[in-house]
């Protein structure tokens, strides 16, 4: 957050993995106290505004709200989000070729309805200037709102109270609650409260093209600005006798169309008069006050958002209204008491407990609140990678849910992982558009997508990341095979398995000069600092479970369910022989290793680029992407995040120990962790082969990836992917828990600074408990059935009667330190390996 206070010093030591910073407290504990359940802000400061909007923001997968405060103009950006509302433009290629990606599509930031001024005396209340005599503002996990407490003295001297409140529903997926509650203390005075709904079309937040010649845009982690107006204005109204006001707009391009709506309840003692005004973009509803001392003002604002793909505004007007209605009747303390229930719920599924380590503690529940604001009602759209926090990559979906957040979601809210899945499932028939256009069979899924088109102008790094076919059927095999919804799998999964399969198997080919494999070229792993490339280890692992997974899936249903079988063979126009075909491919698939080195390489000809010198790049050239022209970097080994790494975490049952170590131990030195997807994966194999304490650095390094804004571009919005990666790296890291093969496997590495960690997983609909202790791991079925488990090697019948105690014997080495450079290798030529850095 703003006050990093001790950005790790050692960072600036260059060892190999300098990515992973000490063990350290990253936040100024003056202004952000601990506490185990909230976060907390006890001093203003304008310092950093992006990235306490960010990490103060609320939101339910559906809507978003960053953490502007109320009545400020101040900001970095007034974010208001709604998953998958967007605008679409012509990209424009310099030069142009077939089958490029042509629509952009960017997030709209849609019109603002956190808006809410006060004047007294005419003076209205700025934070960055205003003489606050206390300041509090927190985000409670347990309710899920935002509120502030605040004194301040006028530059007149009179002293005012100020509470807000702000609740994103939880339960009902359109609907924000604010409260604004102001008190004179000594004196009277004229008070004046403005609520806005304000669609800062022409304003500093207004979409613009970047001007690249004055070095603007050349962030690719930014949203594309667009230039003119995106929302056209359909219909204002206001009602004052309702306090209610609505906007309605449509998608200039996307022809997609929104309506907001709020109401308000006002209510005082005091002398009061009441405005309404609505244009095309602002409505407001301002209440003048003849304030007494002690009187209190409150007003209570129910906002509500609709969109569509194209439904007149009109009628999302409508549904606006009946929104606001069912919630008025309700009553505000209805949904605040749902919106606890649902938190409840939550917290009981997926609250993972560090015992006596607050800080941590504090840290790791924001995180995982965050996978809940991003993936709790995201139905019917996907998770993006900010999830509704910002506007940053353009608000679009990528691998990130597949392999870092639905892991989460699978193992503690089976039904949110079913949901994402669904989703992809819904974007088949455009995966198969962009097969063909690729001349490839089956379903190609588009590297980043909003509307199921791909939207990466940049192949390279975008289109030709072909694992996401890989990963998506690895995330919906793991939903299945953790939940046991068969169902799901023979009626809608089973057929994005077949069409990823049958890409797999046209897009790679059989060499029999090269004995007689399988390979897959031209295609970029997760790693994009290279691309291109002949047989990437990650794409071809990866490819391998896809074409497998598809062929036993068929295999089974052709076994139990003749007529789902014959279903199937109809709808996909199934031939006899390509399980078989599959099935070969896999068998035969190359899997590159070098015997000299003793690893397996990222693609081909990896291992013969010259290394990257990480340990001596200055820190101002950081990130890589934003300071080398991808050519060099792409000449190099030097990787921007896990590749192997991750593919020997994902397939690890097909790796032996020794393999994985080597793996860990050659790419750990020249991983930049430039994304942050990269620190949790490291931090999961660190543990897994030994390094105990990198593998608690790379965690830590996660957690405050944003409330430390540790990569700088926290303004942007959440890091998702890192945030489940968190979970990861505590449940498959130091829990080592594998569900690889039909078993559920537990190999612990449990810090030794932690007397214990416990976390909840849902095992085909058994919900058990997991205590690890240094010595002991205790297992308990808290709702369900008996569950058969496997803890390093003895296996574990589970019950509901009462714990199972295992202790713990035989782990594998402890490591210390951190993997050696790589430079001083030798090659199998003789050649030594040398690192240098490029430019220097
Ligand atoms: C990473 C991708 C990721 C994207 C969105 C990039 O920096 O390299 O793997 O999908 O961010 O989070």
């Amino acid at each position: 957050m703003p006050d990093v206070q001790s950005k790790p010093e050692d960072a600036d030591k260059k060892g190999p993995s300098h990515e992973a910073p000490p063990i350290t407290d990253f936040l100024d504990r003056t202004r952000f106290p601990v506490d185990p359940w909230r976060l907390v802000e006890q001093q203003f400061s304008d310092e950093n505004l992006g990235t306490t909007e960010t990490v103060f923001a609320l939101g339910n997968g559906y809507l978003g709200m960053r953490g502007n405060v109320e009545e400020g103009r101040d900001s970095h950006s007034h974010g208001t989000f709604l998953n998958g509302f967007h605008e679409t433009w012509p990209i424009q290629h310099a030069e142009e070729a077939y089958g490029f990606a042509r629509v952009g599509q960017t997030i709209v930031n849609a019109p603002d309805a956190k808006v809410i001024r006060l004047y007294v005396d005419d003076e209205p209340l700025l934070l960055p200037v205003a003489d606050l005599l206390d300041y509090e503002r927190a985000i409670d996990f347990r309710t899920g709102v935002h509120h502030r407490d605040i004194l301040w003295r006028t530059p007149a001297g009179k002293r005012v109270h100020l509470r807000t409140t702000r609740m994103v529903s939880l339960t009902q997926r359109h609907l924000a609650v604010m409260t604004f509650e102001v008190t004179m203390l000594d004196d009277s005075a004229p008070v004046a409260i403005s609520s806005q709904i304000l669609n800062r079309q022409d304003g500093e937040d207004e979409y613009h093209v970047p001007d690249k010649a004055m070095g603007e845009g050349v962030d690719p982690r930014k949203a594309e600005r667009l230039i003119r107006r995106v929302l056209q204005p359909v219909l204002h109204r206001g009602d004052k006798e309702r306090g209610r006001v609505e906007l309605g707009y449509r998608c200039t391009d996307s022809g997609m169309t929104l309506g907001v709506a709020a109401d308000h309840q006002f209510s005082t003692d005091n002398q009061y008069t009441c405005d309404v005004d609505v244009s095309e973009d602002l409505a407001k509803i301002v209440y003048r006050i003849d304030a007494e001392p002690g009187q209190t003002v409150r007003l209570t604002k129910l906002v509500s958002y609709h969109t569509s793909r194209g439904v007149p505004p009109r009628e999302l007007l409508d549904r606006c209204r009946r929104t606001l209605d069912r919630a008025a009747s309700e009553g505000v303390e209805k949904v605040e008491a749902d919106q606890r229930e649902w938190l409840d719920d939550f917290w009981h599924r997926s609250d993972v407990v560090v015992e006596g380590e607050d800080k941590i503690q504090q840290a790791l529940r924001w995180n995982l609140f965050q996978v809940a604001q991003a993936s709790a009602r995201a139905e019917g759209s996907g998770i993006p990678a900010k999830g509704v926090t910002g506007s940053g990559y353009g608000g679009h979906y990528f691998w990130d849910a597949e392999i870092y957040v639905l892991p989460f979601l699978t193992y503690t809210r089976p039904q949110a992982a079913r949901a994402a899945l669904r989703f992809r499932y819904t974007l088949l028939d455009a995966a198969r558009r962009r097969a063909a256009e690729l001349a490839q069979k089956g379903a190609l899924f588009p590297w980043r997508t909003i509307n199921g088109e791909e939207a990466s102008a940049y192949y390279a790094a975008g289109t030709a990341q072909y694992h996401i076919n890989a990963d998506i059927a690895y995330a919906l095999a793991q939903y299945v095979a953790a939940s046991g919804d068969l169902d799901f799998l023979v009626r809608e999964g089973i057929d994005v398995l077949v069409e990823t399969a049958r890409m797999w198997a046209d897009l790679g080919f059989w060499r029999e000069d090269n004995g007689g494999d399988f390979h897959i070229h031209g295609v970029t792993g997760p790693d994009e600092y290279t691309t291109v490339v002949n047989d990437n280890l990650f794409t071809n692992v990866m490819a391998r479970f896809n074409l497998r997974r598809a062929a036993e899936a068929v295999r089974e249903l052709r076994e139990l369910d003749g007529p789902q079988y014959d279903a199937l063979v109809e709808r996909l126009e199934l031939q006899d022989d390509e399980i078989g075909e599959w099935e070969r491919a896999a068998e035969g698939m190359s899997i590159p290793y070098d015997e000299h080195l003793g690893v397996h390489p990222q693609d081909l000809h990896f291992l013969e680029r010259e290394v990257w010198d990480l340990g001596n790049t200055p820190l101002e050239q950081r990130p890589l992407l934003l300071h080398y022209h991808p050519l060099v970097i792409y000449r190099f080994q030097v990787l921007k995040q896990a590749d192997v790494v991750l593919a020997l975490l994902l397939q690890g049952e097909l790796f032996t120990d020794e393999q994985k170590r080597a793996a860990f131990e050659y790419y750990d030195p020249i991983t930049t962790g430039d994304s942050t997807l990269s620190a949790v994966a490291q931090s999961i194999m660190a543990a897994e082969v030994g390094y105990d304490d990198l593998a608690l650095r790379y965690f830590l390094s996660s957690l405050f990836v944003d409330l430390a804004d540790l990569h700088q571009n926290a303004a942007d919005g959440v890091h998702v992917a890192s945030t489940g990666g968190v979970w990861g790296a505590l449940v498959f890291g130091f829990a080592g828990f594998r569900d690889q093969s039909g078993r559920f496997t537990f190999d612990p590495r449990l810090p030794e600074q932690w007397p214990s960690l416990t976390f909840r997983l849902m095992l085909r609909g058994n919900r058990v408990r997991v205590t690890l202790g240094q010595d002991q791991i205790e297992l308990v079925v808290e709702e369900g059935e008996e569950v058969t488990l496997d803890v390093r090697g003895e296996s574990v019948t589970v019950t509901t009667g009462g714990p199972t105690t295992v202790h713990l014997k035989g782990q594998g080495p402890h490591l210390d330190g951190e993997p050696a450079p790589i430079a001083g290798r030798q090659r199998a030529d003789g050649s030594v390996i040398e690192a240098i850095v490029p430019g220097a």
